[in-house]
């Protein structure tokens, strides 16, 4: 069984929640101003993404002649942080957000001097002057950045954000991981025949960058991840050169979370991602341009990432909505279908995990419970949620890997480890989720890709650094530091 989580030291475990100048702190302003001030301000341009400082639930959200937009998280263990100013609000009530998950945008709404954010930490009601030691005047501070300091009992992150995943995968002999840094700055791991050639830096300094999505097109190789200001940047290596990191939504909708970057037929390379206005949002390039990235469906209320996946040739994208249900929208070569409820199966949280395998599809997730739930179309019905194997206690989403045949599902426990589910068809058996060993308690959801003959999975640690356990088809090799 997995256990709970262990206590920890919290450094980090709250991030910076926007780029701007520090222009006042708990206590007084930059400017001194008479009255009395108990939150960071961080002016901004107006409209400019407002990020959550760490995971939580929304328990207020309002217009006040004095807060004017103002949005409050709760994020467990009494703390609570309050957003102030904003033009608008994304969140709603009830809702829960990932760290760095947009709460509103940059304004000057309420008793505001000018387009900033003031935000606020409190402790059981109390305001908290914890943050001053961090935010002091004039500083340029950057959205998605770890705040080094110990918010006791808050999270099990000590660096890296909970929700760091990796994205690992096979380009011609050559095998890369990509994995997003608490700055929000892009790392590249790369193996050449089982040889590792090193961890270097990917860029996008500045950008706030999330979890990657990396895809083999046709022999080019593209990395997408969304910045902190909604924005989705693509990096691509054309067989000869890397790209910088470019918008392809440049003024279009504003994305969230983690995009999901698929190779459809022969020609074509779709990218979903969720908007913050809750739709699912694809752009896709068809060998000359990339179309304007568009809504494919009429319909909102997502709060997970897409995951899309290719099954005997139609293209289906799946996501939660905030009835906890999850949901398919499918394109059948000529139209999209709008999404319908894979019911029975609700009470899902985090984002569903697609794969085709044999002639199955199936769609693994995360129940409140804390369960990972399947749900398979073997052709001609789906069987609804089923709880997979008897573990309870996981943290993060799932991810489904083929290997040799093999089915396999891993998901991070409370506990920091990370646990495999193996089915194996020639036997129609299956082994419960078991511990994978080595490394330290790690964030995030894990990734695997098989290369050769061996399984590689990857994950964060709670360092910030990227492990990768090896199976070469005997024996693992125990979580090793690449980073
Ligand atoms: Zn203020």
């Amino acid at each position: 069984m997995v256990g709970a989580a262990p206590a920890s030291a919290a450094v980090g475990a709250m991030v910076v929640p926007v780029s701007g100048t520090v222009t006042g702190y708990v206590g007084n302003h930059c400017i001194p101003k008479d009255d009395d001030h108990f939150g960071i301000d961080i002016a901004a341009d107006a409209g400019r993404s407002i990020g959550a400082a760490a995971s939580g639930t929304v328990v207020e959200r309002r217009f006040s002649s004095s807060w004017g937009n103002t949005i409050v998280l709760d994020h467990g263990n009494g703390w609570r942080t309050r957003y102030a100013h904003m033009s608008s609000m994304t969140l709603t009530i009830g809702q829960t957000v990932q760290r760095g998950g947009q709460v509103g945008l940059v304004g000057n709404t309420g008793d505001s001097f000018g387009n900033h954010l003031h935000w606020e930490l409190s402790r059981n009601g109390a305001t908290s002057s914890l943050m001053n030691a961090y935010f002091t005047c004039d500083k340029v501070v950057t959205a998605g950045t770890a705040i080094p300091l110990d918010i006791d009992g808050l999270g099990d992150a000590t660096t890296a954000p909970l929700d760091a995943n990796p994205a690992a995968v096979v380009y011609g002999s050559e095998m890369d991981v990509f994995n997003t840094r608490p700055n929000g700055t892009m790392g590249k791991g790369t193996w050449f025949g089982f040889d590792f050639a090193g961890f270097s830096d990917f860029g996008g300094e500045g950008l706030g960058l999330g979890n990657p999505s990396a895809v083999d097109f046709n022999g080019e190789l593209s990395v997408f991840a969304i910045g902190a200001d909604g924005t989705l940047f693509k990096k691509t290596w054309n067989g000869s050169t890397w790209s910088v990191w470019s918008p392809l939504n440049d003024g279009g909708p504003r994305l969230v979370g983690q995009p999901s970057a698929l190779k459809y037929g022969e020609n074509e390379l779709s990218v979903f991602a969720r908007g913050t206005d809750g739709a699912i949002y694809k752009t896709t390039w068809n060998g000359s341009h990339w179309s304007w990235p568009g809504v494919f469906s009429p319909d909102y209320g997502f709060v997970s990432d897409p995951s899309a996946v290719q099954y005997n040739g139609e293209l289906s994208v799946f996501s939660t909505g905030g009835d906890g249900h999850v949901y398919k929208s499918t394109w059948n070569g000529s139209s999209w279908s709008r999404f319908s409820d894979l019911a029975p199966g609700g009470g899902m949280v985090g984002n569903p995990h697609a794969i085709q395998y044999g002639s199955e599809l199936s769609v693994f997730s995360r129940g409140a419970d804390a369960r990972i739930y399947k749900n398979t179309w073997n052709g001609s019905s789906w069987s609804g949620f089923g709880p997979l194997g008897n573990v309870v206690g996981f943290a993060s989403d799932p991810f489904a890997v083929e290997y040799n045949g093999e089915l396999t599902v891993l998901a991070r426990g409370n506990d920091g480890s990370i646990y495999k589910w193996s089915w194996f068809p020639w036997s129609q058996t299956w082994a419960d989720f078991t511990p994978l060993s080595g490394g330290p308690a790690m964030a995030g959801a894990p990734a695997a890709v098989q290369y050769g003959s061996e399984l590689s999975v990857f994950s964060t640690g709670t360092n910030g650094q990227t492990y990768k356990n090896t199976w070469n088809g005997t024996t693992w090799s125990g979580f090793i530091q690449q980073s």
